[in-house]
């Protein structure tokens, strides 16, 4: 089997797939409220397209894949695409990142073709809140998905809550409560600056302070949760759940990163924070073969930088938005 190390000695085996680029929410942090200008069908890969792109990722060395979006369930048959790379050799796990929206419709089919397991995104227990953080009012819709996430064992279901000052910071301690109750295993995540970068300078909050809060008010035990990131866990003494600490901006986050990234209009990005990407189409507007496909990955692996440019001097923009990329 392939194992792909980079420069930085990082080992490269996990590709988060980003199948659309449209999505039923408008979280403040990701998309813009309007305007937002979708690619066409025909600019998108195909599920067969995606499937080729994947053989040859398996060739240079991934096992793991994320399937993600915008929201990866507004795109129909995406149980059909679960099914079909579970018939790939090679490929040791496939996962979801998801709003939750469409879970109640959807769950039972992405267990029968076997998907492993679900992240859903939820930054706050507070309906009115949710609408305007969303600016859509499906709260109900996601709790049922995160219910049906869990009879369905699509397990450790993990929930995403990216953390914004003035916005949800008041509910850190109902999240950790909620792993007390429940088997979710909730992930703060820091805001990162891909769309309106006053707003994530204004709305940032550092986890490490967070963690330190966490803890000054009881007790935090860490612990190993099957996982592809970054993230640290931990539990309450009596917790179902855990909770992890995602730290792009503030922690070590780039030295463990291990994955590469596909866009849903067939770009393969080193790096989420960078404009960096590679194209996956010829000239003629078709795919690649094998060998064109299986050289991008290895270029990927080539530019992968050290680290992200959120900071960097004289990236201001980047051209894409998380809605654009996955995640
Ligand atoms: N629609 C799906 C969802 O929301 O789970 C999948 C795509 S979404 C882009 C993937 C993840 O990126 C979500 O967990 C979301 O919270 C996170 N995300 C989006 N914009 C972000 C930002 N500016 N900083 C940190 N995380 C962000
Ligand atoms: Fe849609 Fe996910 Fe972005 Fe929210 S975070 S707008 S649900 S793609």
């Amino acid at each position: 089997m392939a194992v792909s190390k980079d420069k930085f000695g990082r080992k490269i085996d996990y590709l988060r797939i980003s199948i659309t680029d449209r999505c039923n929410l408008r979280c403040r942090y990701c998309m813009p409220e309007e305007g937002v200008e979708y690619k066409s069908h025909t600019e998108i890969l195909s599920y067969e397209e995606i499937i080729e792109i994947v053989k040859a990722g398996i060739d240079f060395g991934i096992t793991r894949i994320r399937i993600t979006g915008g929201e990866p369930l507004v795109r129909i048959g995406v149980d059909e695409l679960v099914g079909m790379l579970n018939q790939l050799p090679g490929i040791e796990e496939i996962t979801m990142t998801t709003n939750g929206i469409l879970l109640p419709r959807y769950a039972q089919k992405l267990k029968k073709a076997d998907l492993d397991r679900v992240n859903i995104s939820l930054d706050t227990l507070d309906r009115d809140k949710f609408n305007e953080i969303t600016r859509r009012d499906e709260f109900n819709q996601v709790i049922s998905g995160m219910k049906m996430a869990l009879e369905m064992n699509l397990n450790p279901v993990k929930i995403n809550t990216v953390l914004m000052k003035g916005i949800n910071d008041d509910e850190i301690m109902d999240f950790v409560e909620l792993t007390r109750e429940f088997p979710f295993h909730v992930r703060f995540i820091e805001y990162m600056p891909l769309g309106d970068k006053k707003e994530a300078e204004e709305r940032y909050i550092s986890l490490t302070s967070v963690q330190e809060m966490i803890m000054d008010k009881g007790e935090l035990i860490p612990v190993n949760i099957k996982g592809n990131g970054p993230a640290e866990y931990f539990r309450l003494p009596d917790g179902k759940g855990t909770i992890g600490f995602i730290t792009p901006i503030s922690h070590k986050f780039c030295s463990l990163c291990n994955r590469l990234r596909l866009t849903a209009d067939g770009k393969l990005k080193p790096c989420l924070g960078s404009d960096l990407e590679l194209d996956l189409y010829a000239e003629n507007g078709e795919l690649l073969d094998a060998g064109g496909l299986k050289s991008q990955f290895k270029e990927a692996l080539a530019l992968k930088p050290g680290r992200h440019g959120f900071f960097e001097e004289g990236q201001e923009t980047f051209k894409r938005e998380m809605f654009q990329i996955g995640g």
